[in-house]
């Protein structure tokens, strides 16, 4: 659909089969901090970063969501041929449904973990979870973790947090507001969505266990997530408030309490 047509009809756009409506919905654009904007739908995070040679987008939401986040984009006063870099959370079609087609509105290149990478290639064919496929998209390059994304004066930290996915990752950057260095984390919350006994998957519990610490080590200012409601995202927007150093320590607790509730009835230890 064009990014042009009127709101009513981006409205009417219909959520894909079986996913919850405000996966779909449209979402106001807004600055997050810094640099840093919500360009996705009420339910799915996607995030522009903009640089000074040109933009990343992390996450591109459902296969029906890149007119919304071309026309968000677009509201911003921004172009989303600007978008030089694609990065996704994790490779479940959720979040990288739309990668085909942002990749060919902008020319982006892909970057992807190894873990993730090869679900991107075959558009979720070999998810160990079994979700529901998406159209493929050719990865450019592998990303590994601790690696700097460099890109004009944008720099972003890849920060593996395995689990969820075999490659999901989060991604650290420093964001500066008003002569004010703040540290930025876009999240993906290790939770739980396939079995724990997972002979395609046999590292499972070790990844969503070494993910766990890795973030609690982190302690970012402001923090955002693959899912809105994760981060509770538009409590925020409408208070105005993105900095949430224990809300982050909350979510990352409730879902390490769940992990090991799962792995107790699953494993029985
Ligand atoms: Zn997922």
């Amino acid at each position: 659909m064009h990014p042009c047509l009127p709101a009513v009809l981006i409205l009417s756009l219909p959520a894909l089969a079986g996913t919850p409506p405000e996966w779909s919905r449209p979402f106001p654009a807004h600055r997050i901090v810094g640099n840093v904007y919500f360009v996705g739908t009420e339910e799915l995070g996607c995030y522009l970063i903009r640089g000074s040679v040109g933009d990343i987008l992390i996450n591109t939401g459902l296969a029906d969501s890149p007119p919304l986040i071309a026309a968000n984009i677009r509201a911003l006063g921004f172009d989303p041929k600007h978008i030089r870099i694609l990065l996704t959370n994790q490779a479940h079609y959720d979040h990288v449904g739309g990668f085909a087609a942002m990749q060919k509105l902008s020319g982006a290149r892909v970057l992807a973990t190894p873990g993730d990478a090869p679900l991107l290639a075959d558009g979720g064919a070999s998810d160990p979870g079994g979700m529901d496929g998406f159209a493929p998209v050719k990865v450019d390059r592998v990303i590994k973790d601790g690696e700097e994304i460099l890109l004009g004066d944008l720099a972003l930290k890849v920060v593996s947090t395995p689990g969820h996915t075999p490659g999901s990752v989060s991604y650290e950057m420093t964001v500066r507001e008003g002569g004010k260095a703040r540290r930025l984390l876009f999240a993906n919350l290790p939770t739980v969505v396939m079995p724990l006994k997972n002979p395609q998957y046999p590292r499972i519990v070790a990844d969503l266990r070494s993910s766990f610490v890795r973030l609690k080590s982190l302690n970012p200012d402001v923090w955002v997530a693959a899912h809105a409601s994760q981060c509770g995202l538009a409590a925020k927007r409408k208070a105005g408030i993105y900095e949430d150093p224990k809300g982050y320590a909350a979510a990352v607790a409730r879902c390490e309490a769940d992990f090991v509730a799962k792995v107790k009835v699953e494993l029985g230890k």
